[in-house]
């Protein structure tokens, strides 16, 4: 088995950390801004250095190639460089130094390959600057209209296609990761949950990300003055969604299986103290792999009543996820390599969604997730210990150059 170096894995890990290093200690490398900008170049200029054959495509994304002995597609891995707002320096930035120490082991150790084995950069995977999620992989696979995607504007009114322009990243539509050039496409990455933590177990398997639904929940009452208005008069649209989250708590929390949910994102109008809530919105977040399981998550939510403490409630699905199955020869083979190199290699789903799902529509993928200690992700706090880094990259390594071949 060949192994990758440690030493140099640090040095990038530490060398791409100042890249958005904020206030607060994390990370803040919002997609094509100046700091995203800043770890792409320093990627490009290490590739260059390499002598691997640096392309951008049309959405921004950046290849870097190392030729095989022939002319034909091979295996590619790859992450993302933006991250959340004051996040950690190992979420996608991993998997991204990840394929570049694999490229340099093989560069510097004069490992060839048959096939060509090459790196990839995602463009705007968390969607935080420009919604959705996981937009380029999107619009590679089929999953977004470009058109539009381009003209998803930021907080400030700049538009994607201008932050690709400004930014130097408006490539050549050729360039683009496809069938025609890649044979499969793997991506390591902070498994962001306690799983493997709490196991003690260093290498995720990762056979598929878990579907999704996300619900807009709204409730409908009548503004008044929070003095004047007896209790019993009231139609506090606060008060109706607050049952309404706590009865869903109890249902879903019940279903057997274990979906996970989350009320994250909560507008409450006018938002005053003295006035009594008119209008609540919040949104409902569910997953689990089980397509039967969540069925019965929308079962509970289209049976909740229409009117709640007099006030009128709303259901509304904002988008849905199916369950993706990561392609099972080559999760096979992620899972044979990690034991060779003596890992202890589980077998696990993705609660977050990763460029990999979109990739799998038109490509084999598949995915290597390692322990995110305390399960700590989207913060500061983010962190895996080299050596389980390692052991990821190892493992991304021997997988690749098993599919690339002699
Ligand atoms: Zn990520």
């Amino acid at each position: 088995m060949r192994r990758t170096s440690k030493e140099r894995l640090a040095e990038k890990l530490a060398f791409f950390g100042r890249f958005g290093a904020d206030a607060r200690g994390g990370i803040t490398r919002p997609a094509l801004s100046l700091p995203d900008l800043e770890a792409r170049a320093e990627f490009r200029r290490r590739c260059t250095e390499l002598g691997l054959e640096v392309t951008c495509d049309d959405m921004g994304n950046i290849y870097a190639v190392r030729q095989g002995t022939e002319n034909l597609p091979g295996p590619a891995m790859g992450s993302h460089v933006d991250s959340v707002v004051n996040g950690g320096n190992y979420d996608g930035m991993l998997g991204v130094l990840a394929a570049l120490e694999v490229l340099e082991t093989m560069v510097r150790d004069g490992i060839s390959t048959r096939r060509p084995v090459s790196a990839v950069i995602w463009t705007n995977e968390e969607g935080v600057r420009f919604p959705p999620a996981m937009m380029s992989s999107g619009v590679l696979t089929g999953k977004f209209d470009k058109a539009a995607v381009l003209a998803v504007k930021d907080a400030d009114g700049v538009s994607f296609g201008e932050a690709l322009r400004a930014g130097g990243m408006q490539g050549d539509i050729t360039a683009r990761l496809s069938p025609r050039n890649c044979t499969a496409y793997l991506e390591l990455h902070i498994e962001q949950g306690p799983v493997l933590y709490e196991s003690g177990e260093s290498i995720g398997v990762v056979q598929g990300v878990v579907g999704m639904c996300n619900y807009t929940i709204s409730a409908f009452g009548r503004a008044g003055h929070a003095g004047g208005t007896p209790m019993g008069r009231r139609r506090d649209a606060l008060y109706a969604a607050s049952k309404v989250i706590c009865d869903l708590y109890d249902k879903l929390g019940r279903i057997g299986g274990g979906p996970v949910f989350t009320f994250g994102h909560i507008e409450c109008r006018p938002n005053m103290h003295t006035i009594i809530p008119a209008e609540v919105s919040f949104s409902l977040d569910a997953r689990h792999r089980d397509p039967d399981i969540m069925r019965r998550v929308v079962e509970v939510i289209e049976a909740l009543p229409a009117e709640v403490e007099g006030c009128r409630m709303e259901y509304r699905e904002a988008w849905s996820r199916k369950s993706t199955l990561f392609d099972p020869a080559l999760v096979a083979c992620v899972k044979k390599n990690a034991d060779a190199l003596g890992c202890a290699g589980r077998f696990m789903y993705s609660g977050p969604g990763h460029d990999a799902q979109y990739v799998q529509d038109m490509l084999p993928a598949a995915m290597i997730f390692v322990p995110s200690i305390d399960g700590l992700s989207h913060c500061a706090d983010e962190k895996t210990s080299l050596d389980d880094c390692r052991n990821g990259v190892d493992v991304l390594l021997n997988t690749v150059l098993e599919i690339a071949g002699k």
